[in-house]
């Protein structure tokens, strides 16, 4: 097992609480997975906005790039700026675009904006024609979201006139499916129309229409360039059957205590779990501050080796409680190991546990945990 130098929480193994491990192996093993599935006539881009869905971007941006990705895509533009320390070569899309006053750093970062409605066109175009160069933009038309992207009416004027968009470099349209992880939608049929005559009226670029879930939608949704997240960290992009994706997260938690209750007793705040029959219970350095969301109380299951753990009352700031009654001693002692996320127990479990989705699992992931990353090489 290999650690990564510069680790970026910098918590030391023996004075964390919970390990986390990485494993940039499965992270490639998942963009390979990706390239395939959309084949030969569609780049598989790289999503690595919120700290690669809390990963690190920079570990995380060095292994896809060493699995071939060249096209990557953040929110933020300070992500960009971060995203390029790392990767020296890569092109570095904005989804969020260049604000106001942000321009220059676009430019000395080599950053490409979405362009999200007519009033970022023209931004844009005045800066391009300030410096005397066509800036390269992604051109980001809605078809859905009602978020960002050239809305229709605004979308009609770039058709009819399309010397609007005279003076930028649009090298790539783009659009945004929102309902692609429920293959019963009919949305994602609606948008992908739309999204053609959107094409047909703007044949310009390269198109990019389809996220993680889209990638699995079928050969309709690809068009040149994809954009996937989640699916590369792991999580299902295809909620309705089995995960075609690697789990690439393990988060283990060191015992800290271990008690017997021999007569009737409460757990926790609230008393909110009530234990009956004698039992022991084990106390974990993992709370809602680390991103284990309160919501799982009394709700998640953890695991010791291959024996499954409830966890018993309320996830608390620092601590969570398990019951451990049913795991043989000598495998549950103060300083040995709980999975929380682990092969028995993926992020998407979790996340239906908590009652939301595996995105906020991963983003959440907390600063006080031990991390180690292995693999990623060439
Ligand atoms: C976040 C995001 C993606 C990636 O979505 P996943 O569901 O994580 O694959 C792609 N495109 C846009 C515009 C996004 O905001």
């Amino acid at each position: 097992m290999t650690e990564t130098a510069g680790n970026p929480s910098g918590v030391d193994a023996q004075l964390a609480g919970a390990t986390l491990t990485i494993d940039l192996d499965a992270l490639q093993a998942n963009y390979r997975t990706i390239a395939k599935t959309l084949g030969s006539g569609t780049i598989a881009g790289a999503v690595v906005k919120a700290d690669a869905y809390g990963l690190g971007i920079g570990p995380a941006g060095r292994a896809l790039w060493n699995a071939g990705a060249r096209e990557f895509f953040v929110a933020h533009p300070s992500e960009g700026v971060a995203l390029r320390g790392h990767l020296p070569e890569a092109r570095i899309h904005i989804l969020n675009g260049a604000h106001a006053g942000a321009e220059d750093a676009f430019r000395e970062h080599r950053l490409i904006p979405a362009l999200n409605c007519l009033g970022d066109v023209e931004r844009w175009r005045a800066y391009s024609t300030k410096i005397g160069e066509a800036l390269p933009a992604v051109l980001h038309v809605d078809t859905g979201m009602c978020r960002l992207g050239l809305d229709r009416t605004e979308f009609k004027r770039v058709a009819a006139d399309p010397s609007l968009l005279d003076g930028v470099n649009i090298e790539t349209v783009m659009s945004h499916l929102a309902s692609a992880d429920d293959a019963a939608s009919p949305q994602s049929a609606e948008q992908l129309a739309y999204f053609r005559e959107i094409r047909k009226a703007l044949p310009l670029g390269r198109a990019s229409f389809a996220n993680s879930s889209g990638v699995f939608l079928g050969p309709d949704y690809r068009f040149d360039l994809a954009r996937p997240g989640v699916a590369l960290y792991g999580v299902n992009p295809t909620p309705h059957t089995t995960n075609p994706m690697a789990q690439v997260i393990r988060l283990q938690a060191k015992i800290l205590q271990v008690r017997n209750v021999d007569s009737p007793e409460t757990v926790g705040y609230g008393a909110s779990h009530q234990v009956v029959e004698p039992s022991r219970i084990a106390t974990l350095p993992v709370g809602y501050a680390d991103g284990y969301l309160r919501s799982l109380s009394s709700r998640a299951k953890a695991y010791i080796g291959d024996n499954e753990v409830p966890i018993v009352g309320r996830v608390s700031m620092d601590l969570i409680t398990v019951d451990v009654t049913a795991v043989p001693e000598a495998l549950c002692r103060p300083g040995m190991t709980v999975d929380l996320i682990g092969q028995h127990h993926t992020v998407d479990d979790l996340a239906a546990e908590a009652g939301t989705i595996g995105y906020e699992i991963l983003t959440s992931l907390g600063r006080r945990y031990h991390r180690v990353y292995t693999g990623g090489a060439e």
